[in-house]
């Protein structure tokens, strides 16, 4: 089969909810994805950062087929000899007391606006139902129907209300927009330490640190979601690092298992995921042993083979190459470790065709909110590899 026919297949009998460039990978290994022809690419992309530790990481391999032999789903009617390894190995990791596991970065935001109501309304004393979540511009949490109702991005909400209620909105990196926004139903605030999908949108230095500050004074939640920035992503472990805090709630999910198996996690203190009792939460395949076990496999690479300084390594000289480019489209470089955004000013009319170009010389990027490429290669790119692809990727950025 061409790869024309692979991408007739989908066109006719998938959902367009999706609009891929026209490459179709049979391949991938490291940082490094082949086409059904045996064409090469290099990964810039990495899955939205679920693939940090490079595609098919040979002991997270290793590990999902030994575990996939001897057990892979209990539910949670029964436990399992890999849940608390994992619990523990993720809490001493991240310095966190509790966990929750779930499989999808979505899924774990509703936990968390789940588990926080109800902190709220146990803990704090909020009246019944009357619990509000502050959120920022820009966000982007996930894609269910709570989650979207929150998005100030008309094309994720269009068409699928009623949403829920209880949400506010206020600008990203204003702490003093926090500090008016918190009234005495304030439950949670939750933020994205840099918007990845908004266009690598970095907040002013010290943001984070003023609004845990905030919370801390109002009694409320103060929630990362790090799906996408953590394990590695920024150049440490976690990016509140950067801004040295500790979230109440941090959430992880994609590279938490290096792109292998769909699992994510909730990370608390003990008072909030405290709150939830048996039968008021849960998923039939969530915290299933073969995730945990991939899990703790993909953990235990991204620190003993070095990705989280290489990222942050890395990230600084694949930034300063990209700051070095003479283009009339560029806007502006942004961006902390290996995750880069490049935005190109109006009149290159839109990051797209950047993309499609970069993929007919071998290079894989997405466009993110129109006027962006992202680059955020997997953790593991050493300065050859960069420069290999910086030869590809300047003559695109700066031709017309
Ligand atoms: C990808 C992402 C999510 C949603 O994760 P899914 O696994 O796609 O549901 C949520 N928040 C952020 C910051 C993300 O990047």
């Amino acid at each position: 089969m061409k790869s024309s026919d692979f991408i007739k297949l989908e066109e006719n009998y998938g959902a367009h909810n999706y609009r891929p460039l026209d490459v179709v990978i049979a391949k991938g290994e490291g940082i490094w994805l082949w086409d059904v022809d045996g064409n090469r690419y290099l990964d810039c992309l990495s899955a939205y950062s679920a693939v940090n530790q490079g595609h098919c990481h040979p002991k997270i391999m290793k590990t999902l087929t030994e575990q996939a032999q001897r057990l892979t789903l209990t539910s949670r009617a029964f436990r399992n000899d890999q849940l608390g390894l994992f619990y523990k190995e993720l809490c001493d990791l991240t310095r966190s007391h509790k966990v929750l596991p779930m499989n999808s970065g979505a899924e774990a935001v509703e936990t968390v606006i789940k588990a926080v109501r109800k902190w709220g309304y146990q803990v704090k004393g909020v009246p019944r139902d009357r619990a509000e979540i502050i959120v920022c511009a820009n966000n982007f949490h996930g894609r269910t129907i709570a989650i979207v109702g929150f998005s100030t991005d008309e094309q994720y909400r269009e068409g699928f209300g009623p949403f829920a209620p209880g949400f506010k909105i206020i600008p990203f990196g204003d702490a003093g927009a926090l500090e008016k926004a918190i009234t005495p139903e304030t439950v949670g605030f939750m933020v994205e330490p840099i918007q990845g999908e908004a266009g690598v949108i970095v907040p002013p230095a010290g943001y984070l640190a003023q609004a845990k500050a905030i919370c801390e004074k109002h009694r409320v939640v103060f929630i990362l979601d790090e799906i996408q920035t953590g394990l590695g992503r920024t150049g440490k472990l976690l990016a509140e690092e950067h801004d040295n805090v500790e979230a109440d709630i941090t959430i992880i999910g994609k590279a938490l298992s290096g792109g292998f198996y769909p699992i994510s996690a909730v990370l608390s203190n003990v008072e909030v995921l405290g709150v939830l009792r048996p039968g008021e939460h849960g998923s039939t395949f969530g915290g299933n042993p073969l995730a945990c076990a991939v899990a703790r496999t993909a953990l235990k690479v991204l620190i003993e083979e070095g990705m989280v300084d290489n990222a942050a390594k890395m990230g600084d000289y694949f930034s300063s190459r990209l700051q070095s480019i003479r283009s009339p489209h560029i806007k502006e470089v942004r961006g902390k470790g290996l995750l880069i955004g490049v935005e190109l000013k109006p009149e290159a009319g839109g990051a797209r065709r950047f993309c499609e170009q970069l993929m007919t010389k071998g290079v894989l990027c997405k466009e993110t909110h129109e006027h962006t490429v992202r680059f955020a290669p997997p953790l593991i790119i050493t300065q050859q590899e960069i420069d290999w692809a910086f030869e590809r990727i300047e003559p695109v950025l700066a031709g017309d």
